[in-house]
Formats: structure tokens, sequence, C-alpha cells
């Protein structure tokens, strides 16, 4: 029998479980841990709330967990509950796939001012992350400003330009709705370092923007390469590129009785925030494109914002003991193999890039190398030895009927045009699982 410890329950863990099971059916149990009493990491805490269909991907988790071999177990916390030394001792593999949840600083200057987030912080308010619940944004100042030119920044641009009619269906958590109902936001500037061309972001994305309620995209013509560049983009970077053409010619009769505008800022890199004790500004360096790099022009300009968030990417969280990759923001590993028996997929080995989907090869890739490296498995305890390890430390541990307890009580408390009310603390989460 093979014992595989997986460390985290987001699709990187759930793909790697299912992984697992295809390889080697009956003969192996696998254990997926998360520091959380609810699973599905990303998909729960990252994918924006108004995106109910990429949610959906969690039923095919749920199928995983259901089957006789494959266990969650919540409320963990690896690295401090219990260590990798000591997971190791237990499994013939440690599968880290703790995804990207940090965010990552651009280190300017004013950074810590308050009302700036990452996008990381921002995202989990808006989505009900325990370790962001509390986070307070102030939204009423007639500007925001979010740096980056990816997904994540038109998530957030999106959610702040949404009327509370257009949040029907979504699980956005109270909290971030009754705040963003008060929101005075009139101006969302995204900032991108580099030009149209080199943006990170989906035509599917985009084009939400041009569907929303009471705002509408703005984006300078003058900024726009020659339209017979884009025959070089590769197919889906000219069809973002095409969306954002037909925002540079929406005709101002369209935009009139549209409260917001959402500005793209491009060839725009900042260069530090201002403000006493707060927010007051972004201080802006004009960029010009060489070898597809954005060189600082020297002209500078301020843009006056209450709010700054910081959509430029994530991290992966060290865990002591285990090599990491300060640059990359990523554990230290060989094709996913960090030491003997301690792997690593997701993000947690190649950065956050992708899609939810590409989480999958990931996952059938790493339990291949696992696969060569443990054989039979060495006759480890695995979950049993854990359970007594459990006991003995007096950890309360959550599982996956436990976590479905916690799924009703979220869908008994929803709004009436929500599929959930999400709990917003652990210990709301703890209680409803019928724990002390
Ligand atoms: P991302 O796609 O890597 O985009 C990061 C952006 O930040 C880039 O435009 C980058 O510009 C910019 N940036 C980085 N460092 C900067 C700096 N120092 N100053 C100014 N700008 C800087 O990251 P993300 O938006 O966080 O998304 C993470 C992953 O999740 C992506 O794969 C994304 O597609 C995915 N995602 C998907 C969806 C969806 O499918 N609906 C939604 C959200 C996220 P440069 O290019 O110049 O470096």
């Amino acid at each position: 029998m093979r014992q595989i410890a997986i460390v985290g329950s987001g699709p990187a863990g759930y793909y790697t479980a299912e992984a697992a099971q295809k390889q080697w059916g009956d003969d192996v149990r696998i254990d997926i841990f998360d520091r959380l009493p609810v699973p599905y990491g990303l998909v729960r805490f990252g994918v924006a709330p108004d995106h109910q269909s990429i949610k959906a991907v969690s039923r095919r988790y749920e199928k995983t967990s259901l089957s006789e071999n494959v266990r969650f177990i919540g409320n963990v916390m690896i690295g401090k509950d219990i260590s990798i030394a000591e997971l190791q001792d237990l499994y013939d593999a440690v599968v880290l796939a703790t995804g990207a949840p940090n965010d990552r600083k651009l280190g300017l200057e004013g950074e810590d001012l308050k009302n700036v987030f990452g996008s990381a912080s921002f995202v989990g308010w808006y989505n009900g992350h325990p370790q962001f619940a509390a986070l307070d944004p102030d939204l009423s100042h007639r500007t925001a400003v979010i740096v980056g030119n990816g997904n994540v920044a038109l998530d957030v641009a999106r959610i702040l330009a949404k009327t509370r009619a257009e949040f029907a269906g979504s699980d956005i958590v109270a909290h971030a709705l009754d705040r963003l109902d008060t929101s005075k936001i009139e101006r969302i500037v995204i900032l991108g370092r580099r030009g149209p061309h080199q943006i990170a972001m989906t035509p599917k994305e985009l084009g939400e923007l041009a569907e929303l309620e009471r705002a509408c995209p703005r984006l300078d013509a003058a900024d726009l390469p020659e339209e017979g560049e884009d025959a070089l983009l590769e197919p889906r970077q000219r069809k973002s590129v095409t969306l954002l053409r037909s925002f540079a010619t929406i005709p101002e009769a369209h935009r009139a009785d549209k409260q917001i505008e959402i500005v793209f800022d491009f060839f725009a890199s900042p260069k530090s925030i201002t403000g006493d004790g707060k927010v007051q500004g972004i201080e802006v360096e004009r960029t010009e494109l060489k070898d597809n790099r954005a060189l600082g022009t020297g002209e500078t300009y301020t843009i006056d914002a209450g709010l700054v968030i910081v959509c430029t990417g994530y991290q992966t969280s060290p865990i002591p003991g285990v090599p990491f990759e300060e640059n990359a923001g990523r554990f230290a590993n060989d094709e996913g193999r960090i030491l003997p028996g301690l792997y690593c997929s997701g993000w947690a080995s190649r950065g956050p890039s992708g899609t939810i989907g590409t989480n999958k090869p990931d996952g059938f890739g790493i339990i291949g190398k696992i696969k060569e490296d443990i054989g039979n498995g060495a006759g480890k305890s695995g979950g049993e030895g854990f359970e007594a390890m459990a006991k003995e430390r007096g950890i309360e541990f959550v599982s996956f009927r436990d976590w479905k307890k916690i799924e009703e009580a979220e869908g008994a408390n929803a709004r009436a045009d929500s599929p959930r009310e999400k709990f917003v603390r652990v210990e709301e989460m703890i209680a409803a699982a019928g724990k002390n």
C-alpha cells in the first residue's frame, strides 16, 4: 500500500489526488490536508465570486473526496500542528500543493500606507478568506488605481464596478457587498507598465468590462500599436487586443449614463505611493518599450487616488525546513521533486501562471515521478499514524463529512439570489461542523 499526503486542497491538490487514484486504484491511500476547515483553496478564495461556472469545478473535486481511499483533513496547519519531517515519517510521499496565497510586494515607497492592498488580501476580502475578512477597505474616494495587466486586475476592477443587482447568482460575501454599496468610486485606473500587446488578460474576462451596467472601459487610441502589427500575435492575444481596440472607439454618447470609468493607462510604471498615513496618490513614470521591456522615460505624473490594489502576482508561503526560491516565490524543485519523499505541484512548484486546468497535467506529472521513486511503498502508517498523532496532540481536524455540514449551513444562510453565504471566521466554520 502506498501512503500519500497532499498539503493543500485547491486545484493542484485535488488533481494530484485524482492522478494517484488513476495510477494505483485501490492500492493507494491519499490524505489531503488543509490549514482551513474548508476545502478547494483557490476555487473558493481566488476565483471571482461572479464566476460561478468556474467554481463549479469543485464538484469534480468532491467526487474525488467521496471515494474510499481519499480523505480531506481540514484545520491542520502543516509546519505548525505537524512538521514536514513528521509527515514524511508517516507517508511515502508528501506533495506540497499549497498554491501561491501571498502577495508579492512591489518594493515601492508608500506601499504600507493604509488602503493600499495586494490582490491576495483584496480578493481574499471579497471572497471571505478568514485571513482577510477584516480588511475593511475604504471605498469613499473617487479614484481607485489597480496595478498590473493580468486577469486578477480585471477581476478586481469588475468587482469594484458592479452594482448589487449584478452580483445576483454570485457568492460574494455580505460584508463585501455591503461595503461596495457605499462605494463612491467613479474612476478605476488600470496601470500597465507595458502596452496593449503585452497584456496578460484573456478575451472572456476583458469582454466582461464592456457589459457592465454602470461602468464603461476607456482607452487612449494613441496607446494602440498599428493595427497591422496585431497579425503577429497568437490568436487569443489578438482577440484581447481587438477588444481593447473596441474600447477605444466606444462613443461618448454611450458613456453618458455610466457613472464609472475603467481607464486603461498603458506604458505607466508605478514609482511610489504617496499619502500621510493613508494613500492619497500614486506617482507613475511613463515608459517605452525596448526589446519588449518597459524602460522609464523620466516623465512622471501623479494620480490622486484613495485606494490602490496591487495585482502583480503572488508567491508561495515558505514552510520551515523546505528549500525555497525567494526570487521565484516557490519551492526550490526539479520538475516537482524537492527532497527525497517531498514533492510539489501546481503554483507551489512553477509559480502563479495558467488556468485551473493547468494543474491537471501537473498532478499527473508529479504522480509519475512519485511512482518512479516509491515503488510499492515502504509500509508506512499513513492516515492511521496521523490520527494517533492528532489524538495525542489534541488536533481537532475536520473531515469531508464535517465540511458537508459547513457547506449545508452556508447554503441555508444564503441570500435569495446566492448559492451560499460563506462563513468568514474559522470558529464559525468549526461550530457549523459540530465541533468545539
Ligand atoms: P499575471 O497574469 O502574471 O499578471 C501580472 C501583471 O502584473 C502583468 O501585467 C505584469 O506585467 C504586471 N507586473 C508584474 N510586476 C510588475 C511591476 N513591478 N510593476 C508593474 N506591473 C507589474 O498575474 P495575475 O493577474 O495575478 O494572475 C495569476 C494567474 O491567474 C494568471 O495565470 C491568470 O491568468 C490567472 N487568472 C485567471 C483568471 C480567469 O481565467 N478568469 C482570473 C484570475 C487569474 P509584465 O507583463 O510587464 O510583467
